[in-house]
């Protein structure tokens, strides 16, 4: 394993911040090589103790020989969101000049070729000067997975319809519940930015390519055990994949969850600011009309509150971290079967 360091000055003198990205060598230059990333939203940590755990595991194929594509992991994607902290809290979504969501507002270029970007010293922001060289570091592959996490969540993956159903693999190996469909490039997060040159190959070619936004459940959800589980499913596909060697590994490709368009997500929102008491739980499935949570205007006055009940049948896939909320805030994620009457074009908030 190497490891680089790159450096990229910051936006006033004295400041800088340093990227870390450790790079396996495959043994066959012609085999499919991998990008995997985590916390690009600083605060998300669940792909970290992914990667945490997962690098041994590629350090130790390494030494028997079994790397076969090119691997480069960054574990810490967004040393500038890692350190913003307000009042004792971690934030790390949102840059703090621009107001620009680190996830959004990557440049979308139609080949692989990337000389065009902006160079670690060219004269823009930092945050863009980042954007620029993740995508640097991750074009090159032809798989690029970006670990994130939601607020109290299953495990769930975004992927453009194109790579689908080929990434299935993907779903099984992680054992995520869910698949988010999307075929939209509105708000460029570092998947779109990633899928954009692959969705121009024909489709023999991108078929054998992944990019996928990875949802590790939520926030809290960082520990030992699902550390160590989720990097034994990056690398059993990684295995399926043919980037490394492991004939001990034996993938089964049984992915039955959901795949539900994006339009199918129901982004069920606070209509006034209050105290949130959910009444289901993360993995409930639940009828048309049942409730899904009571946001408390009035505490004390229990005609102050206002329940809010599924608009149609489906999935809790996700909850609000928080249990205090601002009006229109978004409260849940459920899949549905049919079009969500309140659909957004674009893509969510991963
Ligand atoms: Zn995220």
């Amino acid at each position: 394993m190497e490891i680089e360091t790159i450096e990229l000055p910051g936006d006033v003198p004295g400041n800088s911040i340093e990227l870390r990205v450790l790079r396996f060598e495959g043994a066959d230059s012609d085999a499919v090589s991998a990008y995997l990333q985590s916390s690009l939203h600083g605060s998300e940590l669940p792909g970290q103790a992914a990667l945490h755990f997962l690098i041994p595991m590629l350090e130790k194929a390494e030494t028997e020989g079994r790397v076969v594509g090119r691997i480069t992991v960054v574990p810490q994607a967004n040393p500038i969101g890692s350190a913003q902290w307000q009042a004792h809290q971690h934030l790390g979504r949102f840059d703090y000049f621009s107001g620009v969501n680190f996830n959004r507002s990557f440049p979308l270029l139609d080949t692989f070729d990337t000389s065009a970007l902006p160079d670690i010293d060219a004269p823009k922001s930092l945050a863009e000067r980042l954007k620029a060289q993740l995508l640097r570091l991750a074009l090159p592959h032809e798989i690029v997975l970006d670990l994130h996490c939601d607020d109290e969540s299953e495990n769930y993956l975004y992927i453009h319809q194109a790579f689908l159903p080929e990434m299935y693999d993907l779903a099984s190996a992680l054992g995520s519940t869910a698949i988010l469909s999307w075929d939209s490039t509105a708000d460029a997060a570092f998947e779109e930015a990633c899928a954009h040159p692959a969705l121009q190959l024909p489709e023999g070619e991108r078929k054998a390519r992944a990019v996928t936004t990875v949802e590790f459940r939520g926030l809290n959800d960082v520990n030992f055990a699902t550390g160590k589980a989720d990097a034994e499913g990056l690398y059993r596909f990684l295995v399926h994949r043919g980037v490394l060697k492991d004939d001990t590994i034996r993938l089964n490709v049984d992915f039955a969850g959901p795949v539900t368009p994006l339009e199918n997500v129901e982004m069920i929102r606070a209509p006034q600011g209050g105290m949130i008491l959910f009444h289901v739980d993360i993995g409930t499935e639940v009828r048309a009309g049942d409730r899904l949570v009571t946001v408390v205007t009035n505490p004390g006055d229990p005609g102050g509150d206002i329940t809010l009940t599924a608009p149609q049948a489906g999935r809790v896939l996700t909850r609000r971290g928080h249990r205090y909320t601002r009006r229109g805030d978004d409260l849940m994620k459920l899949l549905g079967n049919k079009r969500s009457e309140t659909a957004r074009p674009g893509s969510l908030e991963a």
